[in-house]
């Protein structure tokens, strides 16, 4: 194997193991984390990009919702 070659295939190695370590990072924060929707919050009544249950982060701090 040339020089090149081997820089390439180190490369492509440390950019897969770089992938899989942020694919298992966003896989762990997605399955510990409700994804929400945009809507207008249950409790304020503010629009708001993330809503939980239809509430959003404010008002999820002050009721101590989940
Ligand atoms: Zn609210």
């Amino acid at each position: 194997m040339s020089e090149r070659g081997d820089i390439i295939d180190q490369a492509n190695d440390r950019a897969a193991e770089f992938v899989g370590d942020r694919e298992a990072e966003i896989r762990r924060a997605a399955a510990g984390i409700p994804a929400g929707e945009p809507g207008d919050c249950d409790h304020c009544g503010l629009p708001n990009p993330r809503l939980v249950n239809g509430a959003c982060a404010r008002c999820r701090d002050k009721y101590r919702l989940p």
